[in-house]
């Protein structure tokens, strides 16, 4: 692009992730003669979220909007190969219908039972299993301690590189531009957002600008003029053997956010610090899993006593401060054709379908036309309301 010229596109997508390529991906589902790019500085995405992330998901979330994403996100990665081929190329995922599996103390069982009921309402297939049932189910698992498990059979996991990059070559097929930039300034006035400066010197201009940086979003919203709660948390991923044979688990997610799942000869997962002081550090503590990993999975697996952590990688979070929930929509009293679609607080992964389904039927309709968001929306940021997840996340 000339340094000269600004450029114009009918949607400029910033950030070029699983949730801005899907973004992208359905904004051209919806209509093939929109001019969309995705700003993304790094093709390789060794930051990026998506890449280290493990994969997983699942219905088993007690808020109306995230069972409905799941859903409609599981589907989609189920026929994700068959649907999203280029014609240059295939486009595997390696989905795993493992299942998943969140176990409780007794204190937590009517919240369990709550969101159980809740994820039934909405057709889904949810077995509640008492902790003798678990016994049988899960022979390796300490259960004295437990209220009750919720078995979600057709959960699974899949490859996010292979889905992110699925997103990517389909959104490019039907004419998606991906500039190799990064937004450093947005040209605004009183009533829209105008263009983006990136740092090649290039403006770019659009009717409608899309924030989906993951971690990054709440410093490009700043570049805005707009405030959103998210920010980076960092977390670890480990690869892990067990010592002794354990039957094939599924994704196994406690209270105390313990969350793995079988790998291939192993297990991948990890135990999330609330608490990790915010901000852009990849650092890996090596002994994260010894110190608190492994008590964790030994005391319920007493299988993993003679664990070892062949690898640990740490990721980013995109944060949402205020409830742990993504912020899906425009900017309601500020710049209107300013959208958001981050703070996904570790499920971007397998909700990005929705959500940039979500985003394309707002830009093009200007309303939603299949799954209603709007309570997800940037009006409950302004009014300082959570709109909470209960129990597990
Ligand atoms: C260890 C770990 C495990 C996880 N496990 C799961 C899981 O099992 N299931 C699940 O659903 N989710 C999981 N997640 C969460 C998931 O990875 C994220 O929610 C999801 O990847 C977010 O996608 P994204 O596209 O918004 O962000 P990213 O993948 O981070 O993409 C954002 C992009 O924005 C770009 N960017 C940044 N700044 C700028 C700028 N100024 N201009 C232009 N571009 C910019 C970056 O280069 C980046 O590529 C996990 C996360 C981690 C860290």
């Amino acid at each position: 692009m000339s340094h000269a010229t600004p450029h114009f596109f009918d949607v400029a997508v910033i950030g070029g992730g699983i949730v801005g390529s899907s973004v992208a991906y359905f904004l051209l589902r919806e209509s093939l003669s929109l001019r969309i790019c995705v700003v993304e500085p790094d093709p390789t995405y060794e930051f990026a979220s998506t890449l280290r992330a493990s994969g997983g998901c699942r219905v088993q979330f007690s808020g109306d909007e995230n069972i409905e994403m799941s859903k409609f996100g599981i589907d989609f990665i189920k026929r994700f190969p068959d649907t999203m081929a280029t014609k240059e190329r295939p486009a595997p995922v390696d989905w795993v219908e493992g299942g998943y599996l969140f176990i409780v103390p007794p204190s937590q069982l009517p919240v369990l039972e709550a969101s159980v009921r809740r994820q039934q309402a909405h057709g889904c297939v949810v077995e509640l299993l008492s902790p003798t049932e678990l016994k049988a189910k899960f022979p390796s698992m300490h259960v004295a301690d437990l209220g009750a498990g919720a078995y979600t059979p057709h959960d699974g996991w899949c490859d996010p590189n292979g889905l992110l990059w699925g997103f990517r070559r389909k959104a490019v097929e039907l004419g998606a531009t991906y500039l190799q930039a990064k937004v450093e300034a947005a040209g605004i006035d009183r009533v829209k957002a105008r263009s983006i400066t990136l740092s090649n010197g290039d403006h770019v201009r659009a009717e409608a600008f899309v924030n989906a940086c993951g971690a990054w979003a709440g410093l490009v919203a700043e570049m805005f003029g707009m405030k959103l709660p998210i920010s980076p948390m960092r977390r670890f991923e480990h690869y892990f053997t067990a010592g002794s044979p354990v039957e094939r688990l599924p994704y196994v997610k406690d209270v105390a956010r313990l969350a793995f799942r079988s790998e291939g000869k192993g297990f991948s997962g990890g135990l999330v610090d609330g608490r990790e002081q915010r901000g852009f550090n990849f650092e890996v503590d090596h002994d994260y899993f010894e110190r608190v990993v492994w008590p964790a999975v030994a005391e319920r697996f007493p299988a993993f006593e003679g664990a070892k952590c062949h690898r640990t990688w740490s990721g980013l979070y995109e944060q949402n401060e205020l409830d742990g929930n993504p912020v899906i929509g425009p900017w309601t009293n500020g710049l209107p054709n300013v959208y958001t679609v981050a703070g996904f607080s570790g499920h971007g992964m397998m909700h990005a379908p929705a959500a940039g389904r979500a985003i394309a039927e707002l830009v093009v309709h200007g309303e939603y036309r299949t799954l209603d968001l709007a309570r997800l929306g940037y009006p409950r940021i302004v009014a300082n309301e959570p709109y909470t997840e209960a129990g597990i996340v």
